[in-house]
């Protein structure tokens, strides 16, 4: 079908196509939608995608995208270093973000452990991670005696030691990679913890499948 439109169109079905999500037929659709569309419009959607990554960077300390060198969670002052959350992507933070609950930083790994699509340690930012942790906890080696570590990641009054905070997706790659970080940091002897897995809000006990259940049940807390 597509051999019978000009050039131009093909073109374009064909760049749409390799997006995420995008199907043939939707990548159709948007091509013949942006046909019917105002040269203003083509041309705002035109230099939005040419000027995406302009003045963009990614935070060297978080890995989010940043206008600055310094993404602004890092930069502001008011949030708790003493708590890393680690994420896939920069999307997740913005999803935690809009809870309004979490006070802390982020670590965004780009990504999860994928062993069938050749995605292993090395194409993630898990080594900043390490290298995150080690510089806070100020410890120069992960096999340091464990009253020294303790004493380095706790803060001079000694009320709170550094929790990094494991919030992979939950599936069986959120899971791996969860775990496979668990490990890597365990040497920290820091506060490594996993967000809690459960039901959604609105789902019913009859729906949920028996892992998500049993989940729910080792992940109870006090109701308040
Ligand atoms: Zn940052």
């Amino acid at each position: 079908m597509a051999s019978f439109l000009p050039q131009s169109i093909c073109l374009l079905i064909e760049e749409f196509s390799k997006l995420p999500g995008v199907g043939p037929k939707s990548a159709q659709r948007l091509a013949m939608h942006l046909l019917h569309s105002p040269d203003g419009r083509l041309r705002a959607l035109s230099d939005a995608v040419g000027d995406l990554k302009k003045g963009l960077q990614f935070c060297g300390n978080c890995w989010n995208i940043a206008e600055d060198s310094v993404y602004r969670i890092c930069a502001n002052g008011a949030r708790d270093r003493r708590q890393i959350c680690v994420v896939e992507e920069i999307l997740d933070v913005v999803a935690l973000e809009k809870t309004c609950e979490y006070k802390g930083v982020y670590h965004v790994l780009h990504g999860v452990l994928s062993p069938v699509d050749g995605i292993g340690p090395e194409q993630l930012k898990v080594q900043a991670l390490v290298d995150r942790v080690r510089g806070i906890v100020g410890a120069g080696d992960a096999e340091a005696s464990d009253s020294a570590l303790r004493a380095s990641a706790e803060e001079t009054d000694g009320t709170c030691a550094i929790e990094v905070i494991l919030a992979t997706n939950s599936g069986l790659e959120g899971e791996t990679t969860a775990l496979y970080l668990m490990r890597l940091l365990q040497p920290f002897k820091l506060n490594v913890t996993r967000i809690a897995r459960g039901l959604p809000v609105g789902g019913d006990l009859d729906y949920a499948d028996e892992l998500t259940l049993m989940r729910a049940l080792q992940g109870r807390a006090a109701y308040c």
